[in-house]
């Protein structure tokens, strides 16, 4: 295995268990710092980033963690955040969290890696 692909692979939690951490992020949604946080984020970007994409413009309702979090408060809180519609985010959001490759794309147009 090349050496950068074992930093890689050491670097991905697998011990911390999936319930806990999953009840641990949730309480974060239920505090007055995320509903600021993410009031601002739709005042910022209030369409659908996604929707966007396809040329359609939709109101964002939902704040996705644009890096699935999985139960990291620094990214939880820092983002990089995305506003979508809740129709976006229950399918293609669902997908990224669970780790699913979905191909997303920079401003600039090019694909993310
Ligand atoms: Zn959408």
């Amino acid at each position: 295995m090349p050496d950068e692909q074992r930093r890689r692979e050491s670097q991905v939690p697998r011990q911390y268990g999936r319930s806990a951490e999953a009840e641990g992020y949730r309480k974060l949604y239920r505090t007055a710092r995320w509903r600021r946080l993410r009031e601002r984020q739709l005042s910022d970007a209030p369409l659908c980033q996604w929707c966007l994409e396809s040329e359609i413009v939709t109101e964002a309702t939902e704040v996705h963690h644009a890096t699935p979090h999985r139960g990291s408060e620094e990214l939880f809180w820092n983002g990089p955040f995305v506003s979508t519609c809740k129709p976006c985010h229950s399918s293609r959001g669902q997908r990224e969290d669970l780790g699913q490759v979905t191909q997303t794309f920079g401003a600039d147009g090019w694909p993310v890696a």
